[in-house]
């Protein structure tokens, strides 16, 4: 994505302030991190295979490992001659006319052809009574049947779930090649806030930008840093920004960003090489993004709601874009929508809603405030309104971000 100029003067459109702030974060650099640390992290090169999954031809179930042939005139009554755990490495050859009883996952002995599942058997340890005959190949696990030794058993740009993470276990591997975790610094302004835990005074609020900011660039697969409530000074805020610094890939402030007085991100950060600018779009209307000291800075709006919803629509495809997703966006589906709603003419609204997968339909959740935490943690979805429109009828199609949940 390239840069988007902007003016001082109009409002810039949500696309462009998403686009701006996506520029402003590079791509991360790649490094070997342990296996069992790559979750939602995006892999940086092909993986190769060393070994063939399975390794070895091995057992399904546990019975009784045999030639198809000598069991053809089933029941038929065949000696034991070894035993063939899980995890023996000398495996003896089964001769013509005898059985080894073998349990799943061990490796099929040469001269087998077959496994009988013990519930076939008399389940005899000295000799055992095979009821019922069974085809060549019947029970094997053939070797290479999942992965072929030396494929490309994961490609560069797969986002590592689960799955993926245990497959790279599979195939041998201990770390794997990622690019690294974006280290953001989340950093809460606001003398009304305090901690959670805290007794209130009569005018101070709890703090909760930070717990949902960070958790959201956890979401993302980054590491959050969080400095807390830094007053509304200016020299106090300059002085706990710079010595968080170092390392950061990202500030992200919330608060003090708007048209009052004290807006100490603001104050702080004009002329310091950071623009403020207003977006059309409803909430989260005042927006800034630019360095500090070559630091990448992007300002959210104090407002929970908003501030959310910023770090949704630019911090978040920023972070997942620098990690190495390809996706970045979040998935979208048309609706039906419940109740009608109005939307301020030029602006993107965002509305939180609640997504039936089942009827296609969203119903909005509370009103459009950007203080309403509640209706936003109620929601699933957010329901986005056009610029040019102002009103949608109940019944109308829409456009949902789904949020999941
Ligand atoms: P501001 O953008 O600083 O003017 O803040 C707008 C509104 O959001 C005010 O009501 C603040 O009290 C509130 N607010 C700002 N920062 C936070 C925060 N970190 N946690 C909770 N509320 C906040
Ligand atoms: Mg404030």
């Amino acid at each position: 994505m390239t840069p988007v100029a902007h003016t001082s003067t109009g409002p810039r459109s949500v696309d462009e302030h998403r686009d701006a702030v996506a520029a402003l974060v590079g791509p991360l650099p790649v490094i070997t991190r342990p296996v069992a640390e790559c979750l939602g992290l995006v892999l940086a090169e092909d993986v190769l295979a060393p070994v063939a999954l399975p390794p070895f031809d091995n057992s399904a179930m546990d019975g009784y490992a045999v030639r198809a042939a000598d069991v053809a005139a089933a029941p038929v009554s065949l000696p034991v001659e070894a035993d063939i755990p899980a995890g023996r490495t000398d495996v003896p050859v089964l001769r013509p006319g005898s059985a080894h009883r073998i349990m799943t996952g061990a490796p099929l002995p040469a001269g087998a052809d077959a496994v009988v599942q013990v519930e076939l058997t008399d389940a005899g340890t000295v000799s055992v009574e095979i009821r019922s005959p069974v085809a060549p190949g019947t029970h094997v696990r053939r070797a290479g049947e999942d992965v072929a030794k030396g494929a490309v058993v994961l490609a560069a740009g797969t986002p590592l779930r689960p799955p993926q993470l245990g497959l790279a276990a599979a195939a041998g591997q201990a770390g794997l090649p990622v690019r690294r975790p974006a280290r953001v610094l989340v950093l809460s302004t606001g003398s009304e806030l305090v901690e959670p835990g805290e007794p209130l005074l009569p005018g101070q609020i709890y703090e909760s930008n930070s717990v949902l900011l960070a958790a959201a660039v956890r979401e993302t697969g980054g590491e959050a840093t969080v400095l807390r409530f830094v007053p509304d000074d200016v020299d106090t805020f300059l002085a706990a920004v710079r010595s968080h610094a170092a390392g950061v890939d990202l500030l992200v402030t919330s608060g003090g960003v708007s048209a009052g007085a004290f807006e100490v991100v603001k104050e702080a950060l004009s002329g310091r090489g950071v623009d403020f600018v207003r977006v059309a779009m409803q909430p989260g209307g005042p927006q800034g993004l630019g360095r500090l000291d070559g630091l990448p800075v992007v300002t959210l709006p104090g407002n929970p709601v908003s501030a959310a919803l910023s770090f949704e629509l630019f911090v978040r495809p920023a972070l997942l874009g620098a990690m190495g997703h390809s996706v970045v966006e979040r998935a979208r589906a048309r609706a039906w929508l419940a109740s009608p709603l109005r939307s301020p003419a030029g602006k993107r609204q965002f509305r939180r809603g609640r997504y039936e997968a089942g009827t296609v339909e969203v119903t909005p959740v509370g009103g459009p405030g950007s203080h309403l935490l509640a209706s936003f943690a109620a929601s699933n979805s957010l329901i986005e309104i056009p610029e040019p429109v102002t009103e949608v009828g109940a019944g109308e199609e829409v456009d949902v971000i789904l949020l999941g949940g």
